[in-house]
């Protein structure tokens, strides 16, 4: 069953007190769709969707720690780094996660993403020929239905054949039935040019389900190369057994871990966040237990719209003499020459 509000969620469960006493008024709205909901009983789950007081009571963080609102002129194109934009396709997900750091607009205006907006967009691209990737991301970008999708993807592949384009979604947890043969379709018929890439968020290995890997299957029998983003989140995913579990799942659907990200410091969001000397700590054991596959960068997106910076504890703290001395794992200095 789906849930759409926290009077539903009452109804059809047994809340903790923490659980019960959350506030729906100026949140993030609660939505939870029948694949997530059948999976509530994990821990691991029901931190990510099933919100709590202490969302309410964070009056700490910001509500756009990234600054993205300041990075372009069109109110849907995120232009921070010179090379690549982020395409706010959608503000509607199928389940809202808790820890959603665009919930300032995530489940707010539930507006469809406009035709003229659509070629706007098309045109901006057109014109900055700088731009080599495009992040199609939200929300969600498959909350768009076929024809709006079929739309949006003909007009972007028609101003610039030579951008990769990024598909963003969760979809492939929150709502498997979405992935139908007429969305691949339409997919099929707009992959001319550059490759897309798939960008999935699994933050746990439970959320990989048996649906969603026929779906990854899909994707890489479509030769679309898979990456996967995920957030590091306090009891959910913050232990070495968590990311290697995750990670190996992954890699055994033909997922590359990607990214895991340091939670950003967005509002109602702090008992999700896990301490960074905690983070580098988690950072420096997968270092030493992952293989180079298995192992996302750990990264930070620092607040005042710093940017993204990759979290590793540092290796090569001093150059001496023209010889730099690097920290090894084990904890040895060890010297490599600037030039030999
Ligand atoms: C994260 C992000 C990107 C993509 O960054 P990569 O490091 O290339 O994954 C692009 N634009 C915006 C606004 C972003 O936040
Ligand atoms: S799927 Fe992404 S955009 Fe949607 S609620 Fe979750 S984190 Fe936010």
């Amino acid at each position: 069953m789906q849930i759409l509000s926290l009077k539903e969620l009452k109804e059809h469960m047994e809340l903790s007190e923490d659980e019960s006493s959350f506030s729906e008024e100026n949140s993030l709205p609660v939505l939870i769709s029948d694949y997530v909901e059948r999976l509530l009983n994990h821990e691991e789950i029901r931190r990510q969707f099933v919100p709590t007081k202490f969302e309410n009571e964070d009056t700490l963080g910001f509500e756009d720690p990234q600054n993205e609102k300041n990075h372009s002129d069109l109110k849907r194109v995120i232009h921070r780094y010179e090379n690549r934009v982020a395409i706010i396709t959608s503000e509607r997900c199928f389940s809202y996660c808790r820890h959603c750091f665009r919930r300032r607009l995530t489940g707010r205006n539930l507006e469809v993403i406009s035709k003229k907006e659509i070629d706007e967009i098309a045109e901006y691209l057109k014109n900055h020929l700088e731009i080599k990737e495009a992040l199609l991301t939200g929300g969600d970008l498959f909350t768009l239905s076929d024809e709006r999708l079929e739309y949006l993807l003909g007009s972007f592949k028609n101003a610039r054949k030579d951008i990769i384009f990024r598909l963003c979604t969760r979809a492939l947890f929150t709502n498997p039935e979405r992935f139908t043969d007429t969305l691949f379709k339409v997919l099929e018929k707009n992959s001319s040019g550059a490759p897309y890439y798939l960008m999935t968020q699994f933050n746990s290995a439970i959320e990989i389900t048996e649906e969603a890997e026929s779906i990854l299957e899909r994707f890489s029998s479509l030769r679309v190369p898979i990456m996967n983003q995920s957030v590091l989140l306090r009891d959910v995913n913050d232990s070495l057994e968590h990311q290697r579990e995750l990670s190996e799942k992954l890699l055994r659907n033909r997922v590359k871990p990607y990214y895991l990200f340091q939670g950003d410091l967005v509002k109602g969001t702090r008992h999700l966040r896990v301490p960074l000397s905690r983070t580098l700590e988690l950072e420096e054991e997968m270092r030493k237990n992952l293989s180079g596959l298995e192992m996302p960068e750990v990264m930070i997106d620092l607040p005042e719209g710093g940017g993204k910076l990759i979290l590793s504890k540092c290796r090569f703290c001093k150059k001496e003499d023209g010889t730099w001395i690097f920290k090894s794992l084990d904890g040895r200095s060890i010297e490599y020459p600037e030039d030999l």
